[in-house]
């Protein structure tokens, strides 16, 4: 290919001038002429030349003012114009290469020197188009090595990040780690460089996590999850692992970029939070949370393979008096050792859980498909147990013989575990009764008593709202046998059992809490009766006694909603007395005390009831704000034939007349006894069936009237 001719351009007002120039010029070059400044400007801009000659003298335009316009276009300003002119004053000629001329030809011209001069100028062009061009190739450069080197610079930054990063090549091979990589695994960078990521491996996963592994890493270009990598120094520690794959221009994988935290830490205490929420700290066993859960399985695999599963419910025998008479530290020493023998006596995959206290619990599966099997196997098993713990424990050095209560509950599938816990409870609970060391399981009858108790319960929660209570009042008499007033003794009405006696539901009512709304009827409905007597002469001084449990006693606003109930009811606070029981008086004497003094200012009294049968410490009986002890009916029963009891009724009643106190007998049948109680030993007040039964309110305003 040959390379284009050179294009010039002459632009001068008498073209002669330039016809030798011209036929000079144009073996080497494209010519081309104008004949004005004006012509000149346009064909330049047209097609612009690689040279200009310009005349200087030109009519109109001249040349040098034809070179400032041509100068001014930016297609143009780098072409290279040369003046032709007679003048060779230095003065003019300055002008002209100051408006950007590239050199001067006198006329007449020599053909020669212009050709070279020519020649000169356009090869200087060139070399200045072509430096330009490298230039600005060099500054493209420049700025893309700023930007490498900038990335370079960050990547550094990553790499000297607290995680570890390990390069490697597309084949595994490790190429680069950082220095935390080398903190974390305790491989150097020389151990690691040229291995594979594989020398991490802690043999914990298996082959197939690898495979996962891996496959989302080529197809995602991405992994992200927990692994177990074993250190330089053999200790395997848990890694948070991020693989990314970084793609070449053809679109394949050409390194891989693993990036790692350690997570042992945050793993161990995964780990010891799930222990302390379902291990028993001291004994390491499993606690009750988790034995519930282990046994909600076992009941539903239980239901699908049809074999029945066992618990024991074991409880020490007196081991609160170890605890109180060695100290915790021994106690302590006997759950752990009690915990290891039960463990010991197992098979694999029994439970052996402690619920709290000393109460341990081992759970059994898959004994029989046959209750009677089953439950043969259950006693062989339990019985096991039993061995395991008859041995002394040595705890330091003080040898203990301990003895445990059994309670056995089977199942197979239908029942919850509550009813199981239930079952097994009361089993243990019998076999306490039974005498200490012994195994009891659950069976039917208990079962009976048990479904009674529930529909009890269920039954007398309603019966609250159904109004199905009475209130009965059994009158108390002074010597004189004068009505002073009146036990209010609660009934429960029921639709089919008919009237059921206290002892039959304040016992269940105790233990499910149905105490508190009982105990507050029966107290705003006996308020509401002295304010309803206050009206007639023959009532208005009565008193009503009205009995008050212990959990209702302990209640912390027990005294505010007596006060209330006083309020609201207009009952005078002297003619109320409540009657507290010597067990009420085992826990917290002085909020016991402080209670009593407070409702006691507002003119409230108190007695005490069933005196003798409980704990009757004198200490306490004068620490009380007492108004009255009551003797129980037990003791009364037998003054007629026993001296004790005589005895103990005459000491009860000097005794408490010595603390200012006064003396009710409750459970007076007879005249005889009558007799003995007040007219010998001057007892103050009398309550019994010799009177009157507890009658319903009618009943008792009858009696009112007929006495
Ligand atoms: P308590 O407070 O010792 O009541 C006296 C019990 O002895 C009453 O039995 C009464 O009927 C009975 N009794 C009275 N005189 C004689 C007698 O001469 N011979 C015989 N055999 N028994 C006599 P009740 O009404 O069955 O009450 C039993 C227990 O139920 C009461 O013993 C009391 O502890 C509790 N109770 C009754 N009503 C309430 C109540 O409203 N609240 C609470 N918390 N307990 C109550
Ligand atoms: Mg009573
Ligand atoms: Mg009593």
């Amino acid at each position: 290919m040959t390379h284009p001719r050179p294009k010039i351009l002459a632009i001068d007002d008498t073209p002669e001038n330039l016809l030798t120039l011209g036929a000079v010029l144009a073996a080497d070059f494209d010519l081309q002429i104008a004949t004005s400044g004006a012509m000149g400007l346009k064909l330049a801009m047209e097609s612009p030349p690689d040279l200009i000659l310009v005349d200087v003298m030109m009519p109109g335009m001249d040349g040098f003012e034809t070179c400032r316009r041509l100068k001014a276009e930016s297609a143009l300003k780098n072409t290279p114009v040369v003046f032709v002119t007679v003048m060779s004053e230095t003065e003019s000629e300055m002008q002209g290469l100051a408006l950007g001329g590239a050199d001067y030809i006198t006329k007449p011209i020599n053909v020669e020197i212009a050709r070279q001069r020519i020649r000169n100028l356009l090869e200087r062009e060139a070399l200045r188009t072509k430096i330009e061009a490298q230039r600005d190739m060099l500054e493209v450069l420049l700025a893309e090595r700023q930007q490498v080197e900038d990335e370079l610079r960050i990547s550094a930054v990553a790499f000297a990040s607290q995680n570890g990063m390990m390069i490697t090549d597309a084949s595994g091979v490790i190429l680069r780690v950082n220095p935390a990589f080398t903190r974390l695994t305790g491989y150097s960078a020389e151990d690691a460089v040229g291995q594979t990521p594989a020398m991490l491996k802690s043999g914990r996963q298996a082959p197939l996590f690898y495979q996962r592994m891996w496959e989302a890493v080529r197809e995602k270009g991405y992994w992200q999850g927990e692994i177990w990598n074993r250190r330089k120094s053999g200790l395997i520690y848990a890694e948070m692992l991020t693989i990314t794959g970084i793609f070449a221009g053809d679109g394949n994988i050409s390194h891989y970029v693993a990036s790692f935290t350690d997570i042992t830490e945050d793993k161990e205490a995964e780990a010891e939070i799930h222990r302390l929420a379902y291990y028993d700290p001291l004994t390491r066993l499993p606690n009750r949370r988790l034995l519930h859960d282990r046994l909600g399985q076992a009941v539903a695999a239980a239901g699908r393979s049809r074999l029945y599963g066992v618990i024991f419910l074991i409880d020490l025998d007196n081991f609160k008096a170890l605890n109180d008479t060695r100290g915790h530290d021994v106690g302590d020493l006997l759950l752990v050792e009690v915990a290891s023998r039960l463990s010991a006596v197992v098979r694999d995959g029994d439970t052996v859980a402690r619920q709290g206290g000393d109460e341990f619990v081992v759970l059994m599966e898959g004994l029989a498909a046959d209750i009677e099997d089953a439950a043969a196997l259950a006693k062989q098993r339990g019985e096991k147990l039993q061995d395991a713990t008859k041995r002394p424990f040595l705890l330091g050095d003080y040898e203990y013989h301990c003895k445990f209560s059994i309670g056995v509950g089977l199942f197979q599938g239908h029942d919850s575990v509550e009813d199981l816990f239930k079952h097994a409870d009361l089993a243990l609970y019998q076999a306490k009764n039974a005498g200490r060391n012994g195994m009891r399981f659950f069976d039917p009858a208990m079962q009976a008593a048990l479904d009674l108790r529930s529909a009890l319960e269920a039954e007398l929660r309603d019966a609250i709202q159904s109004q199905q209570l009475r209130l009965y009042y059994q009158p108390q008499v002074d010597a004189a046998r004068r009505v002073v007033g009146a036990e209010a003794l609660v009934r429960w009405q029921h639709p089919q059992r008919g009237l059921v006696l206290p002892n039959d539901f304040i016992p269940l009512a105790e233990d499910t809490g149905l105490i508190l709304p009982i105990g507050y009827w029966v107290l705003e409905t006996a308020c509401r009766q002295l304010h309803a007597w206050a009206d007639d002469q023959r009532t208005r001084d009565l008193q009503v006694a009205v009995n008050v449990s212990a959990r209702q006693f302990h209640q912390p606003e027990f005294v505010q909603q007596v006060l209330d109930v006083l309020q609201q009811t207009g009952a005078k606070p002297h003619l109320l007395k409540l009657e507290l029981t010597e067990s009420l008086l085992i826990s917290d004497v002085d909020d016991v005390i402080s209670k009593m003094g407070a409702l006691k200012e507002m003119g409230v009294g108190f007695s005490l009831d069933d005196y003798g049968t409980g704990y009757s410490s004198l200490a306490y009986l004068s620490r009380l704000p007492l108004d009255q002890l009551k003797i129980d009916r037990s003791f009364v029963m037998g003054i007629e034939t026993s001296e004790t009891a005589v005895a103990i009724c005459a000491a009860t009643i000097s005794l408490a007349h010595n603390l200012k106190l006064q003396v009710v007998a409750e459970g007076v049948e007879t005249e005889a006894q009558w007799h003995i109680l007040s007219t010998q030993y001057q007892c103050d007040f009398v309550q019994g069936f010799l009177f009157s039964r507890p009658l319903p309110l009618d009943a008792f305003e009858a009696f009112l009237l007929r006495n």
